[in-house]
């Protein structure tokens, strides 16, 4: 398998070579040349296997350039029952015939992050162990990301993690989640600011090329394809579970942001999988489902973007999402070009009156929105009627799933966080605390260990340099 860019302008590479990379060399990104077209017979063999083996046959299609039993021995590392708490790792849960939940965060941090982050984790570490080298990862966390990467890093050989995060601005919960660690490789940096400061200070940083060699400065966002190929297991996973024969076919709704998640789940559909539609649901920051109401891109600023209290989801721009519009632009990477041309100069783009919007019209991609009193309303409901409790981003997506389920379509809603993520929240959908899973109940209260400095890029590099 070999990897191309959307923009058209990069050398095939292997998965090696795109592995630990963020934006292809012409500001694209990576995608495989072809997707790998799974047939019935095969389809009906994976139905049988459990997820590590499962995993290992839809990984082994994307990643042919590493040794088969070394992609073995790190796939068995990842998917086991100590690291995501049950034997199936994504469990199914059915709340009434037809539809179901799949189960996706069961890993360390309690959201579906861990399943390919922790991959993600082991594989670097493998491929640094062969190679010789360091990578030292910067990253800026507004909550989700940056937990699942530290716990997916800690205590690996060859890789040091600074994360910065905004002082005082994310939960008890998540800010506990990171601080608590100790590891000696892993670097908690509050900065005096907001999101927005952390995150221009790695941008500038990433820009800084001569620093970026020298230090092995790299990162773990969500437009890396690994980060995308490792959740592709899941959607397999879940259909297995939810039907009987390979001639059924599902719909997943998708809780999306940067569109990574719905956009495995468009490479699952490409690779052959039966999947009768994606549905793509926002919250207050709609850009996307804006998009596939009009027609119209239109990135955000960050004062257009609102905090809301499925935080996660609160994006200004998908990143992911070009890749999506390269396939169904019949992978035009000159179109691709002109459209990101507008996007990366802070402007909309509008296709509708193109033939490709009508090609999009048509396709397995639909989406809704959902906003606060929607998501208390979902939150109450499923807890009344069901007997579960959903976190907010889950709710976003049952919300906007239900209102897109078809009779005869089992409707699978991917579980993105579990509750005790978001007690706040929890408390004022159904009036009590979320229970949380063992090992958990006194996070708030362990040592933590972090630094607080200045939104000063300088500071930062010299914090760097001295440690490492
Ligand atoms: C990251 C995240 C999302 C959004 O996923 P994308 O892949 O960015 O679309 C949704 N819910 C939770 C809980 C997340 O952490």
């Amino acid at each position: 398998m070999r990897y191309i860019s959307t923009r058209g302008n990069m050398l095939p590479k292997s998965f090696s070579e795109i592995m630990l990379s963020g934006l292809a060399s012409d500001g694209g990104l990576a995608m495989p040349e072809t997707y790998p077209k799974i047939s019935n017979s095969e389809l009906e063999t994976w139905r049988k296997l459990n997820y590590a083996d499962l995993a290992f046959k839809v990984l082994s299609k994307f990643a042919d350039d590493s040794p088969v039993a070394d992609l073995r021995g790190i796939i068995d590392r990842t998917y086991t029952p100590e690291i995501f708490h049950s034997e199936e790792i994504t469990p199914l849960k059915t709340l009434e015939p037809g539809l179901h939940i799949l189960g996706l965060s069961n890993g360390p941090t309690l959201a579906f992050k861990d399943i390919a982050m922790q991959f993600l984790g082991n594989l670097f570490e493998y491929v640094l162990a062969k190679t010789g080298e360091e990578l030292n990862i910067l990253g800026a966390t507004s909550g989700d990301t940056g937990p699942s990467a530290e716990y997916a890093m800690r205590g690996k050989s060859g890789i040091r993690v600074f994360m910065l995060s905004p002082k005082g601005k994310m939960t008890r919960f998540q800010t506990a989640q990171m601080f608590s660690l100790q590891d000696p490789n892993i670097f908690n940096i509050a900065i005096r600011g907001v999101f927005d400061d952390c995150q221009d200070i790695v941008k500038t940083v990433s820009n800084d090329s001569q620093f970026k060699k020298k230090y092995h400065i790299g990162t773990v966002n969500s437009i890396n394809w690994a980060r995308i190929a490792a959740q592709i297991v899941y959607y397999f996973k879940g259909y297995f579970a939810a039907t009987h024969s390979n001639n059924q076919q599902v719909s997943f709704s998708v809780p999306s942001g940067n569109f990574g998640n719905v956009c495995a789940g468009h490479v699952a559909f490409m690779m052959g999988l039966p999947i009768k539609k994606l549905i793509l649901a926002t919250n207050e920051n709609d850009v996307l489902n804006e998009f596939f109401s009009t027609g119209c891109y239109r990135p955000r600023t960050a004062e257009e973007t609102q905090h809301t209290s499925s935080p996660s989801m609160d994006i200004s721009k998908a990143s992911n999402f070009e890749r999506f519009i390269f396939d169904l632009a019949g992978r035009n990477a000159e179109k691709v070009r002109e459209l990101w041309q507008e996007v990366d100069n802070g402007r909309a783009f509008d296709i509708s009156s193109t033939p490709l919007w009508q090609k999009i019209r048509r396709s397995h991609v639909i989406s809704g929105t959902s906003n606060h009193v929607a998501r208390m309303e979902t939150i109450r409901k499923m807890h009344k009627k069901y007997g579960v409790l959903v976190d907010t981003h889950t709710a976003d997506g049952l919300k906007v799933g239900l209102e897109h389920r078809e009779k005869d379509v089992p409707l699978i809603c991917l579980e993105t966080a579990l509750p005790a993520k978001f007690s706040e929240s929890i408390v004022e959908a159904v009036g009590s605390e979320p229970s949380r899973p063992a090992g958990y109940d006194n996070l708030e209260s362990l040592p933590q260990r972090y630094v607080v400095m200045n939104a000063d890029t300088t500071a930062i590099k010299t914090f760097i340099s001295e440690h490492i």
